[in-house]
Order: C-alpha cells, then structure tokens, then sequence
C-alpha cells in the first residue's frame, strides 16, 4: 500500500509537468511601485492596492494608535464578546460612505460571500449567476444549496431569457454578478441587470471588489458609478484592494446587514477582523471622503499607460478599468514575457488557462496611484523592448 499523502506527490508532479504549478514568489518590503522581489527591485504591476494605501502613512498610524488604545486581537466571535466599537463605527462609516442604509463587516470578501449567499437564498430557491464570477461567488452559491443558473457573461438578455425558463421553479431567486471582472477589467451592466432583477422579483447582489475605491465619485463603487442608490440589494465589498488592508463586507438594505447578524455563518462563527485592520480601513475611508485625488490619480495613470500601450501596438483587450491586460495568446509566450519583463525589473503576472480561457493568455497589468509618471514610461519601455524581442510587437 502506498502512504496516505502519496497521491499528493503525484498530483503535485502532475502540475509541475502540465505548467499549471504555482510559484510563488516573496516580497521583502511593503507594498507600493516598486518592491524586492526575491531580493531584486522590481517596478510592481500585479497588487491591487489601487491607491497606495496598503503602507500609507496616515493609515499606519491609525493602526498603531488603535492598538495602543484596543489591543491586537477582537478576543472572540462578534455575537459572543468580539464586537468593539471600532467595528460599529466601521460599519456606520462605510455605509454613509457608500450612501446606503447599513453595513456588515466580515473576515474577507471572500467570508461575505460565504455569509451572505447562503443566509440568503436556499435548496428551494435559484441562483442567476454571471458565468465569469469570482470563486468566492461560485463557492457560496454551492454552500447555499440553492440551484445555480449560469447566464452568459455580461449578457442581460441572455439573463431574462434564463429567468423566464425557470420562471415558477423556485421560491425565491438572486441576480449575482462581479462589478468588475478581475481578468478582463470589464464593468458588469448593472443598471440593466437590476432592472431585469426587478422586473420579475429577484433579490441583487454585486460584488464590487475590484469597483471599491475605484470606480463612482471618489471610489465609492459600482453602484454609485451607475446611481443605484437603494436599488441593489446586496453589495459585497473587499478591505483588501484599493482600501489596502484585509476585511471585507455588505454594504446596502439594513434587514439584509440586520439577518447576516443572525444567520451570517462567517460572522457567526469566526472571529472578527483584528483591531490594527479595522483601525487602518477606517482610516482609508477618511482619506478617500477627505479628497479624490488619488483616485482620479489612479484613473490618470491607467488611461495613460494603457492608451501608450495600445500606441506601441498592444491589445489592451476589453478593459474599463485600471485593470490591462496585455493581450498574447498562447500561454507559453504570456509566461516568457512575464519572465523577461522581471528580468528587467518589471513584476507582472502572466495569466493563463484555465485562470483564463485557452488562447487567451495574457500579462495582467495592475496599475497603481503611486506609479510616477517617470516609471509608466520606464516600464512602457521594457514592454516595448520584451515586445519587440519576442515578435509580438513590429521591428
Ligand atoms: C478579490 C476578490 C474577492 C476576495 O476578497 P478578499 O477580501 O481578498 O477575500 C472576492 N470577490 C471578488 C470579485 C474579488 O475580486
């Protein structure tokens, strides 16, 4: 008989020869434009820290603050003994942030989908689900038990069309979709999607992870991007992205915040997000409702950098947003060029199958408030040299 874990061996070997085997690298220093990277300077294109607030000043000192006046860890689960004011006034400051009646903190964006999905929707009931969706969507939508209907990718009429096939099957039903879709940077229709939510019933739920402090006046997400204020349901939310911290929520109709109190399972039965990062996302949401001069920032340098890109020869493909993915094709050559890019000090990811469909590899490029006008052009350069040399780009 072979050992228990053997068949890990293989499965990992199994990856190792198909290419599908994560490396992953370690950095040295705090996040920002540029950082060590296995002891190298790299100019970094592949964080999600849209503002540069993961070790801004302001926010670092918040948190060391409140650790001074609250201690390090909540001590236990919110509805035992873990909830500090810090987290009540954490949840009423993102909620008049975000214009919206309530809000619910959670561990991650990942545990608010894993709370919110399955308090929501049950096996009597039906998921209309974006075929695109984030795992931590796809995940909570199986815990709930609830059936799931995929509609085609940012597509409302093939929505109504799944709507109306399953019309009188279920007890109740949800609309879920990405706000932003992390590997295209496409903005999902949500005026139209809630519409058709509406017309026929439907509970909303929008994960805005990537929309959050990027999207709508000065970054309060997708649904202000699109005014719909009161009209969606569910709007799930990430500290870990242009907030730059860790924690996630649910921002939007107070009975929703009220019942994920009570039946919200992460909230349940895990314990709070520390005082240092509640303290610190705190601190970002007064630094975004103090002035939207980073987020116009990050804008300046996205449409900068992606239309110098597309100026070179690139195919920035279908993006909306700070996210650019640089369009190659095959996997093989995605992985190349990330390889030279790093080696002349540009850190950004190559994506491929299946994190995205076959042929469609691609670098994703991330861009950032705190990139300098002077390493957009640094970093344009190497493209266009790492371009020319593997013959993607003409001479
Ligand atoms: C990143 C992401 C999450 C997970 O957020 P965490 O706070 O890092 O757990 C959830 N949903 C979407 C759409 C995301 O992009």
């Amino acid at each position: 008989m072979p050992e228990p874990l053997a068949w890990i061996d293989d499965e990992l070997q199994s990856l190792k020869k198909t290419g599908l085997y994560n490396t992953i690298r370690t950095l040295d220093s705090p996040q920002g434009a540029w950082l060590v990277v296995d002891g190298k300077k790299v100019l970094n294109f592949c964080s999600n820290n849209y503002l540069g607030l993961a070790n801004h000043p302001s926010i670092v000192q918040a948190a060391t603050q409140a650790m001074q006046n609250y201690g390090v860890g909540p001590g236990a689960v919110r509805s035992i003994a873990g909830t500090m004011s810090l987290h009540i006034r954490l949840e009423e400051r993102l909620a008049a942030f975000k214009k919206v009646p309530a809000a619910i903190t959670f561990q991650s964006g990942f545990s608010a989908n894993l709370a919110a999905i399955p308090a929501l929707v049950g096996k009597e009931d039906v998921i209309f689900s974006d075929e695109l969706n984030h795992a931590s969507i796809i995940d909570g939508s199986r815990l709930s038990g609830a059936k799931i209907i995929r509609f085609a990718h940012c597509d409302p009429a093939d929505l109504e069309q799944k709507i109306q096939e399953a019309s009188g099957s279920y007890r109740r039903g949800i609309v879920i979709s990405d706000g932003v879709f992390s590997m295209d940077g496409d903005i999902a229709p949500l005026d139209k999607l809630v519409e058709i939510a509406k017309k026929y019933d439907l509970m909303t739920l929008v994960d805005d992870a990537h929309g959050e402090g990027v999207l709508g006046e000065g970054g309060r997400g997708i649904v202000d991007h699109f005014h719909l204020h009161g009209k969606v349901d569910v709007e799930v939310g990430t500290f870990s992205k242009a907030f730059g911290v860790v924690g996630g929520a649910v921002a939007g109709d107070a009975r929703v915040a009220e019942w994920l109190r009570q039946r919200g399972r992460p909230f349940l039965f895990s314990s709070a997000v520390t005082v240092p990062d509640t303290a610190a996302t705190l601190a970002a949401i007064d630094l975004l409702e103090e002035s939207t001069q980073l987020v116009d920032r990050l804008w300046e340098n996205a449409l900068y950098f992606q239309s110098e890109m597309r100026t070179l020869g690139f195919d920035t493909g279908k993006t909306q947003t700070p996210i650019t993915p640089v369009m190659l094709g095959e996997v093989q050559l995605a992985r190349e060029f990330s390889r030279r890019l790093f080696e002349e000090g540009v850190f950004a990811m190559a994506l491929g199958y299946p994190t995205v469909p076959q042929g469609k590899a691609r670098i994703r490029v991330m861009l950032s408030a705190t990139h300098s006008r002077q390493d957009l052009e640094q970093a344009l350069e190497i493209f266009n040299r790492v371009g020319k040399q593997l013959g993607v780009l003409q001479g």
